[in-house]
């Protein structure tokens, strides 16, 4: 028997799931860890923070994978990671070893030191964490009393900045119609999604001068202060609320491992998707840096998946792995939190109601591949 040990429940882990649970390996016996059993769908966060499906509707279930696939579920944060020694240690003090390993863990974010006085944060990454933030804000915002300004602060000018402030905006405006929300965007880069092409781009600072939204780019925000986001230069900008969607960066633990790490702390793999320098180890989305750098969005941890599911099956065959060869371009969809999205491939760009409609469409059709029935 080959011990194959999964850690973490990502979006690529997923395929490799549905591809096991339709053809099992034999002689392979496969092990999956992950925080939990339920793994967020980015993809419908903002359907979720505007109201418009419910929290389950934007999990994963991957217990329920595990046992289709008849794969053992560990439900344990993974803490530290040998290569050399073959073994995974779980955040119990628990070992796992293994002879062939794969990592999808995703992606987090520095998060700036939040003090009581400071202003109230919603940081996106990890994704797990952020339902217990949004709920809270929520009854925050509920306790406010009428006629009440305030002040969000959105940090950072990715894609997953700009939507979800402007789903957060449009959610909490429609929740407490008797309050103003100001709302100011600080992005460090010199213009916002700077992945996009300029059309795209266009659209998205469209639809936020639209929602009231103040863009400030080339400023570098770098922490938080009384009741204010406090900047690498120039004066403190005032926030009652403030959400922070900077670049994402490797998980602190995976840095005692002896896994290759580039500067931003994620797995160096070569195409095949293979731990540089760890043969048996794989790595996938988020949490691995490609040798041409891939953007950070789960388009590509989802493409990798079939890719990753058939190299697994060959390393535990004895095979070499094969390369993969990531799309050029990938379709985004950027909801705009008034029941429209930016279409954005390459340098095309487009926007309307039907764009939302499509998003909404393309996530709805993911959630139910993996989970049957969730979906009234
Ligand atoms: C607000 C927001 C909106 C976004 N919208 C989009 C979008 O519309 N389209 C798009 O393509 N991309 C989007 N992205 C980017 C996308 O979320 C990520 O690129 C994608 O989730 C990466 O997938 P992954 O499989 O690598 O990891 P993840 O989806 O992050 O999954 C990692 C899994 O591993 C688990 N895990 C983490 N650490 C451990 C550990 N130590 N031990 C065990 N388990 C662990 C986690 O619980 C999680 O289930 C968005 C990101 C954000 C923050």
């Amino acid at each position: 028997m080959k011990e194959l040990v999964l850690t973490g429940g990502g979006h690529t882990h997923a395929f490799v799931l549905e591809a096991f649970a339709q053809r099992p390996e034999p002689g392979v016996r496969l092990t999956v860890i992950s925080e939990s059993s339920l793994a967020a769908y980015s993809g419908r966060v903002p359907a979720w923070l505007g109201g418009e499906c419910t929290l389950r509707e934007t999990q994963i279930d991957i217990a329920a994978l595990c046992r289709r696939a008849g794969a053992r579920f560990i439900e344990q944060r993974a803490a530290a990671f040998s290569a050399a020694k073959r073994e995974v240690t779980l955040e119990n003090g628990k070992q796992l070893g293994f002879d062939i390993a794969s990592i999808n863990v995703g992606a987090t974010l520095d998060k700036p030191a939040a003090e009581a006085s400071a202003p109230w944060l919603l940081a996106m990454r990890p994704l797990a964490a952020l339902p217990s933030r949004w709920q809270a804000l929520c009854e925050r915002v509920d306790a406010l009393p009428s006629g009440s300004r305030q002040k969000i602060v959105s940090v950072g000018g990715g894609a997953a900045g700009c939507e979800t402030l402007l789903s957060v905006l449009a959610e909490l405006r429609a929740r407490r119609p008797d309050l103003v929300f100001d709302a100011e965007l600080l992005s460090a880069g010199n213009t916002l999604l700077p992945e996009a092409g300029r059309l795209p781009r266009a659209l998205v600072a469209r639809a936020l001068n639209n929602a009231g939204v103040m863009q400030r780019t080339g400023v570098r925000a770098n922490g938080l202060g009384e009741r204010a986001v406090t900047l690498a230069e120039g004066a403190p900008v005032p926030a009652d609320i403030v959400l922070w969607a900077t670049g994402a960066v490797g998980h602190g633990w995976l840095e005692d491992s002896d896994l290759t790490l580039n500067e931003r702390g994620f797995i160096e793999v070569g195409k095949s998707l293979e731990a540089r320098g760890a043969p048996g180890v794989f790595a996938a989305g988020d949490c691995a840096a490609f040798p041409t750098a891939l953007p950070k969005a789960g388009v590509y941890a989802v493409r990798a998946g079939p890719h990753l599911a058939e190299n697994l099956r060959r390393t535990c065959r004895g095979e070499p792995p094969v390369e993969w060869q990531p799309p050029r371009r990938v379709l985004a969809l950027i909801g705009t939190g008034n029941g429209r999205a930016v279409a954005s491939y390459g340098l095309l760009g487009a926007s309307g109601h039907w764009a939302w409609r499509w998003k909404e469409r393309i996530d709805g059709r993911f959630i139910d591949r993996f989970n049957p029935g969730i979906r009234g």
